[in-house]
């Protein structure tokens, strides 16, 4: 392995001066750094351009002097100029540390970028190699990190006394802690005001003391369609945490594979047609593991609150008296709209926008949304990939307009994506073989606005792409 060549520290600051020689804008973008803490900042300069009125800094408009340097624990050069050399010699005689601004040799440090969340900080360094991959590192930790959680650190920082003397054991406390810096009631708290955080952060405190066994929880949590990236920030950050995932056939290994590392991972295969466990079977199994105590992160595709069986899920739980969280997800139907750029509500053309099933749909059903297609509405049909002729030739049975445009989309959101245009006629008539992935099958004017350029066409002549 490399050796590090440089050593992160924290260093500390307060009480002392902090010396900027230099008047532009590099010394402006230095400030901007070193802005961040409680130290004074000093610029010293024979010409002071930039605008550093934003900054709580003292501006010294004349040549430096080395009595500039009482008391100052960190230097940073950012001007080249006799000043400058006269600085850099005292900081070194004094043994100050200096960082000379793009002038790597000449540095005692660097400063790393910063994701502030104080008093949590993030530094990331490469040695001044790669600036920009440093920035890009510090773009995704502060994605990851919400912007009140530094105030959490503080309320745990100001808890601690009193969570030693009310919770004994290392383990029990490891929870209390980790409930509070995850908890969405403190996190709203802490934004109104710390006295509210502190107040729901005692709550919670009352809850973990009476009962200092560990409390389960199960999250529903949507996966999105089937890429990483379409999973929400909220559910990277609970797979994270998650103790065991259980999850459907259809979240890909890569989704799962964004859990902890050390959680079980349980797979509830439920394919079409292969049932391995039943949704009875599923419910015991999650309100098992939360009763053991543990944090379940039960991942389903796209959002769990659609299709997603999660009304059966969350009755379960609710008669077992065991706490549940549903986390939303990017639905397949969206991620198909999203595909194609249909709007799936278009105005003076579709007023609305019906997420059905098209897999044991009952005659009356149909009736009613080929009335609402009729209407304008867009369909998006789950679960209708085997049965889309026929679904179309019943739609047509109950009225709907066989040159109603049809988008499938299969494999929504994920890089294998494919979609097939057509319009009801086109599509009864048709004996296409669809590629192997789930669909979402759309009906409805608002389909030919859509991008559909590379659709495989079913009867092409049948379908207009405005
Ligand atoms: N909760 C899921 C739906 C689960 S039902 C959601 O909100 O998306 C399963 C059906 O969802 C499949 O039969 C198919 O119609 C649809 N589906 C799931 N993932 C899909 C994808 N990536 N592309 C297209 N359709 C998908």
């Amino acid at each position: 392995m490399a050796l590090l060549n440089t050593f992160p520290l924290s260093f500390k600051v307060r009480d002392k001066r902090i010396a900027i020689i230099g008047g532009g804008e590099e010394a402006l973008n230095k400030v901007r750094l070193v802005a961040k803490t409680s130290a004074q900042i000093v610029i010293i300069s024979r010409q002071i351009e930039a605008d550093f009125s934003g900054f709580a800094v003292q501006c010294i408009e004349r040549g430096f002097a080395v009595s500039d340097l009482d008391g100052v624990a960190l230097v940073f050069v950012a001007e080249e100029s006799a000043d400058a050399a006269l600085a850099k010699a005292e900081a070194r005689a004094r043994n100050i540390p200096l960082n000379v601004v793009d002038v790597p040799a000449e540095c005692d440090f660097y400063t790393p970028s910063i994701v502030d969340r104080a008093p949590l900080t993030v530094a990331i360094s490469t040695e001044g190699d790669a600036p920009v991959l440093a920035r890009l590192v510090r773009a995704r930790i502060e994605a990851m990190l919400p912007p009140g959680f530094g105030k959490i650190a503080s309320l745990a920082g100001g808890l601690r006394q009193r969570v030693e003397s009310l919770i004994h054991t290392g383990p029990a406390r490891r929870r209390y802690y980790e409930a509070l810096v995850t908890s969405p009631q403190v996190e709203a708290a802490v934004a109104q005001s710390p006295i509210a955080g502190r107040f729901q952060a005692e709550v919670l405190l009352e809850q973990h003391q009476s009962n200092s066994e560990a409390t389960g929880i199960v999250w529903l949590i949507g996966a999105g369609p089937g890429s990483e990236d379409l999973l929400t920030l909220r559910a990277q950050r609970l797979l994270q945490e998650a103790d065991v995932i259980v999850h459907d056939q259809l979240v890909p290994d890569a989704v799962v594979q964004m859990g902890r590392r050390d959680a079980e991972q349980i797979s509830v295969g439920k394919a079409k047609g292969h049932h391995s466990f039943s949704q009875a079977q599923i419910n015991t199994l999650i309100v098992r593991l939360a009763r053991q105590g543990k944090k379940v992160a039960r991942l389903k595709s796209g959002d769990p609150m659609v299709f997603g069986r999660a009304g059966e899920e969350i009755a379960a739980l609710r008669k077992a008296g065991l706490a549940y969280k549903i986390v939303p997800g990017v639905s397949a139907a969206l991620a198909a709209a999203a595909d194609t750029a249909t709007p799936v509500t278009l105005r003076k053309v579709s007023s609305g926008f019906v997420m059905a099933t098209a897999h044991g749909a009952e005659d009356s059903d149909l009736t009613h949304w080929a009335g609402l297609a009729q209407s304008g509405l867009t369909l998006a049909l789950y679960m209708g990939k085997s049965i889309a002729a026929e679904v179309a030739g019943r739609l047509v049975a109950h009225g709907a307009n066989p040159e109603l445009p049809v988008g499938i989309v299969v494999n929504a959101g994920r890089p294998q994506m494919t979609t097939y245009a057509a319009s009801l006629r086109s599509l009864i008539d048709s004996d296409v073989v669809l590629a192997d992935g789930p669909a979402i099958i759309f009906v409805g004017e608002a389909v030919a606005a859509g991008d559909w350029p590379n659709a495989a066409q079913i009867a092409a002549q049948n379908f207009k792409v405005a």
